[in-house]
């Protein structure tokens, strides 16, 4: 487990990298978030430290190069070493093909796929030094399935796991594994806000029957940012009570 470790996760001032954040903490890994508002970040920093281990808070854009190097020379600074990188920032902007404007692709593949290259490629520079490292990309069932509306978002998770893939093989020599999580339906507050009949729909598709929570996808992400996954490189571990299998 990662007693000590040093986790910066991005979009973790609140839903799902909130969830993983709390429970990396609860491992004993000291965390930087990383995420857009500064009140977000403060308030996710003090929840943090209560657990007793160090936070530290980075105001940043993950699709600014300046932001992402920015957020990985704060931690150096400030723990020397960066073990573990989340990337779980990610945004929707949803629309049929014939309706989506250029810049809700572009807004969408910006944040989440270009993203996750910006903020690899700082933690590769740093993981490939010190012969360690986890990445960890947040990806979507909807991009191994599709899902009408979301062309931009699961071309998105799509590219992310090939990303995935690639980053894997090019660190695996380092002893820097890369993997990816892909979350079925969470209970966030944009499934909350989802109509009774929507999600009733939903659910039966699921054949666990139920919404995953973020504590679901928490624990899938410890096992990967932990010492018993060192084996484990270049995967997508699906969390999705089994609606794609
Ligand atoms: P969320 O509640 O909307 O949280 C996303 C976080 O990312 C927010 O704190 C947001 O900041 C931050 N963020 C957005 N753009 C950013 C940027 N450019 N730079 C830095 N931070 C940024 O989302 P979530 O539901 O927890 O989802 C987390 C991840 O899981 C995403 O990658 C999502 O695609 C994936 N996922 C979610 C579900 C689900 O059912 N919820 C299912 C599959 C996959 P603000 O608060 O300022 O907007």
């Amino acid at each position: 487990m990662p007693k000590g470790k040093v986790a910066v996760i991005t979009g973790a001032s609140r839903g799902i990298g909130r969830s993983i954040a709390m429970a990396l903490a609860g491992q004993g890994a000291n965390i930087v978030v990383v995420d857009l508002g500064q009140e977000g970040v403060d308030a996710a920093v003090a929840e943090i430290k209560e657990l007793g281990v160090e936070a530290l808070g980075v105001v940043g854009n993950v699709t600014v190069t300046a932001d992402c190097e920015n957020a990985f020379a704060k931690a150096m600074e400030t723990f020397g070493r960066v073990d573990i990188l989340v990337n779980n920032a990610g945004i929707t902007r949803d629309a049929l093909l014939l309706r989506m404007k250029d810049d809700e692709w572009d807004a969408v593949l910006s944040v989440n796929l270009k993203g996750a290259f910006l903020c690899s490629r700082a933690a590769a520079k740093v993981m490939s030094k010190q012969r360690y490292g986890r990445i960890i990309n947040i990806a979507s069932v909807v991009g191994q399935m599709g899902n009408a509306g979301q062309a931009n978002y699961c071309a998105s998770k799509a590219g992310l796991m090939g990303l995935t893939r690639s980053n894997a093989r090019e660190l695996a020599r380092r002893n820097v594994t890369v993997n990816a999580v892909a979350p079925g339906f969470i209970a966030t507050d944009m499934t909350d806000a989802l109509p009774e009949k929507v999600r009733d729909e939903l659910t039966a598709q699921i054949p666990l029957a139920r919404l995953g929570s973020a504590d679901d996808i928490a624990n899938a992400v410890l096992f990967l940012a932990s010492e018993a996954s060192g084996y484990v490189t270049g995967q997508v571990v699906a969390v999705n009570g089994g609606m794609y299998m």
